[in-house]
């Protein structure tokens, strides 16, 4: 029996596990799922449950059931691919013929004292709960600092604010407009959202420095009474701690079939990879599929393409509280409640085929 290692359970490794099972598992391949957590997290969500607008339960997922899957709940500390063996917490050490590290990322700091100490995250579950305690339980009138305007930053500050109305919260942003990467129609449309529900935009921010409950922008003390970091993301530590080739994101470098370049054993999907696309979760599907096509032909002993074609990213969809969203879809900007529902509407059909 050959074994296939899954390290993860987040987008890019169910993507694998929906594509292999029920019946496209070839009989000598048995599959192992390791995760910390007990079920499959709807990490595109945190920023409603740190906002306290869903429930935990709304953004799990249970594991697919099959008779040639097992699954190890327990923290991955280290991979050796010399050894071919994964080590678990508790030392453990798990082997395998094929592996896929889809770990995920966490925050990146970028060095800035204090930022990691003094500051609440929405990147991994557990933060996120502990992020949803603490903004929930603020008395009114309290200040939120959000540290960076991107699209996790922007969708946590707007559904804060239809949660708790009563919050004064403010969004950090490094760029002289929100969202300036994006078309300025769109930067505007979200400008304008922020203006009317009473979320200050501090714009040319710079980040210096955090302590309890002060947040520094350039030199200026802001007094906040819960701080959140959203500005800027990396590979998790094990990742970051393998002796391969990164890029300047410390993203792994892979062959053009998503393995490392010098085993062919060692696959890493979604976050962890260096991919010509930001991370998102469509990405870490996208190249799923991937990997998929390119594990069943080396099973078989098949020839490989002489190039996979390159993974499709259909746009960008964020949300404004439950009523608005913005986002570009093919090139083409789209705001407001046609958005929204875009948006509502992936998440449906993503529970419809993996719950
Ligand atoms: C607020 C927010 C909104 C987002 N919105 C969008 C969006 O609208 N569209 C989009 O495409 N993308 C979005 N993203 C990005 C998307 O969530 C990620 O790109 C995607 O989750 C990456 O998938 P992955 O498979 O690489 O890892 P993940 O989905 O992060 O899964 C990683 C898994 O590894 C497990 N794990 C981590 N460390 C260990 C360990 N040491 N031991 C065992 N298990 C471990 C985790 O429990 C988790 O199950 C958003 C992200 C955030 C934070």
């Amino acid at each position: 029996m050959k074994k296939l290692v899954l390290l993860g359970g987040g987008y890019g490794n169910m993507r694998v596990l929906l594509r292999l099972l029920p019946n496209q598992l070839p009989e000598d391949v048995s599959i192992t799922l390791i995760d910390k957590v007990p079920y499959h997290c709807l990490k595109t969500e945190y920023y409603a449950l740190a906002a306290g607008t869903i429930s935990d339960h709304h953004i799990r997922v249970s594991f697919p059931e099959h008779p040639r899957l097992s699954v190890k709940y327990g923290e991955v500390t280290k991979v050796s691919t010399d050894e071919k063996l994964v080590y678990l917490k508790d030392d453990e050490a798990v082997s395998y013929d094929d592996l896929i590290i889809g770990l995920g990322c966490e925050d990146k700091y970028h060095n800035v004292p204090g930022a990691n100490e003094f500051t609440y995250s929405i990147q991994s579950i557990e933060k996120s709960r502990a992020t949803y305690h603490t903004l929930n339980n603020l008395p009114a009138k309290s200040v939120v600092g959000i540290v960076g305007a991107g699209l996790s930053g922007v969708e946590l500050a707007s559904e804060l604010r239809e949660s708790r109305p009563d919050l004064n919260i403010k969004l950090f942003d490094r760029g002289k407009v929100i969202l300036s990467a994006f078309p300025e129609r769109l930067s505007k449309y979200v400008q304008g959202w922020f203006e009317e529900h009473g979320v200050e935009i501090v714009n040319n921010a710079n980040i210096t420095k955090v302590e309890p409950n002060i947040v520094y922008n350039h030199d200026d003390p802001i007094l906040c009474d819960a701080i959140v970091w959203t500005a800027g993301i990396q590979p998790v530590g094990i990742v970051r701690d393998m002796e391969v080739e990164k890029d300047p994101s410390g993203r792994v470098v892979l062959s053009k079939y998503h393995s490392l370049p010098n085993d062919d054993h060692v696959y890493v999907v979604g976050d962890c990879a260096s991919l010509p696309h930001a991370p998102s979760a469509q990405l870490a599907e996208g190249q799923a599929e991937q990997i998929v096509q390119v594990l069943m032909k080396r099973w078989n002993n098949e020839e490989l393409p002489e190039e996979l074609p390159q993974i499709k990213v259909k746009g960008v969809l964020g949300s404004l509280g439950k009523k608005q969203g913005f986002g570009l879809l093919n090139g083409r900007g789209v705001t407001g409640r046609v958005a929204r529902l875009l948006k509502s509407g992936i998440l449906w059909m993503y529970k419809y085929h993996n719950g």
